[in-house]
């Protein structure tokens, strides 16, 4: 093993954060914990990885769970397709197969992913390559525009033949986390920075990413029954989960009509999806249907923030009562 090899290890296990899935060898719990990463901060994921894996200690029990449930332990989380997938790999396999190239075509899981569980859990010599990783060796090579192929074929020709491959791929990906950040890498307690051609600049390395987010402005409509609040099952990203209806905010006149309600204006809401922001706009009304307690649904986020913005104002009124139960991680009114 090289020097830099050598030195990148030892800092590895000296200053590695101590996070609930460090040293796991179980595959199951390794994806889990690798699929909530995908999209949510390592402190906000840590509370629903306890969660999830006491709910669904194993692959057996997540499949045997109904859909449903499971959303509901995710709920907060955010981005639920990455459950729905988890659920229906869980249903499609009794085990998780012991190599990158099996793990790859399940539900759910990409390169990245299958790469981690199979170099973690099996042991496997591929490289797991995320934003962290490309960072640290665009940064460490001076490769200014390398491409995400180019930097993987890099990472996994880096990878010593002496070191574990899940400890090797997690030592980089946390230099990157907590060391090779993005804006302002801390080079000063970096052990690799005696060799790295691009500390110097570092922020050139790899160039950001544009990304196009379109703006949209939607309207939800919030009814309040005699029992609590008219839900739908909702479909696309959302799918499994409830809300109250959300469309385009110029179709409100006529989707008002249709439901024979007179809605008014309650407030808005803005919420970020990966592509697109929202501005929702919520309107609220009473209703001659019962309705029911929308905090005993797995809600996705924008439907919490919206009820949490009308609930109160319709209740106010006093002609209903409000539904009480608190949902996880919601604070009550
Ligand atoms: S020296 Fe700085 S830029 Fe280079 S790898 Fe370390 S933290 Fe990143």
């Amino acid at each position: 093993m090289k020097a830099w090899q050598e030195a990148l290890l030892a800092w590895y296990r000296k200053h590695a954060r101590p996070l609930p899935w460090r040293g796991e060898k179980d595959p199951y719990r390794i994806l889990v914990s690798e699929v909530l990463l995908q999209q949510t901060q390592v402190r906000q994921a840590i509370p629903y990885y306890r969660r999830f894996l006491q709910r669904f200690p194993t692959l057996k029990a997540l499949g045997e769970a109904p859909l449903e449930e499971v959303l509901r332990v995710w709920q907060g989380a955010g981005y639920y397709r990455r459950a729905v997938h988890l659920h229906r790999l869980a249903q499609q396999v009794e085990a998780l197969p012991q190599s990158f190239a099996q793990l790859k075509g399940l539900p759910g899981l990409g390169p990245y992913t299958a790469a981690a569980v199979a170099s973690m859990a099996f042991g496997e010599r591929v490289a797991a390559v995320d934003g962290n990783v490309r960072r640290v060796l665009a940064r460490l090579f001076a490769l200014e525009g390398a491409s995400p192929k180019a930097l993987q074929g890099l990472a996994q020709s880096l990878m010593p033949e002496e070191a574990h491959p899940g400890e090797w791929n997690q030592a980089l990906m946390e230099l990157g986390a907590t060391v090779c950040l993005p804006r302002k890498p801390l080079c000063g307690a970096c052990p690799l920075a005696s060799r790295c051609r691009g500390k110097e600049a570092p922020e050139r390395y790899p160039l950001p990413q544009r990304r196009k987010v379109r703006e949209e402005r939607l309207a939800a409509l919030v009814l309040l029954g005699r029992k609590g609040v008219y839900l739908e099952r909702l479909e696309g990203r959302f799918q499994g989960l409830y809300g109250v209806p959300l469309f385009p905010a110029e179709e409100l006149p006529v989707r008002a009509e249709a439901l024979g309600v007179a809605p008014r204006l309650l407030g808005e809401v803005r919420h970020a999806l990966t592509h697109r922001r929202l501005l929702v706009e919520v309107h609220g009304a009473f209703w001659e249907g019962e309705g029911e307690d929308p905090w005993k649904r797995p809600l996705p986020k924008l439907m919490e923030k919206v009820l949490r913005q009308a609930l109160p104002l319709l209740a106010h009124e006093g002609v209903v009562p409000l539904p009480h139960a608190k949902p996880h991680g919601v604070e009550p009114f």
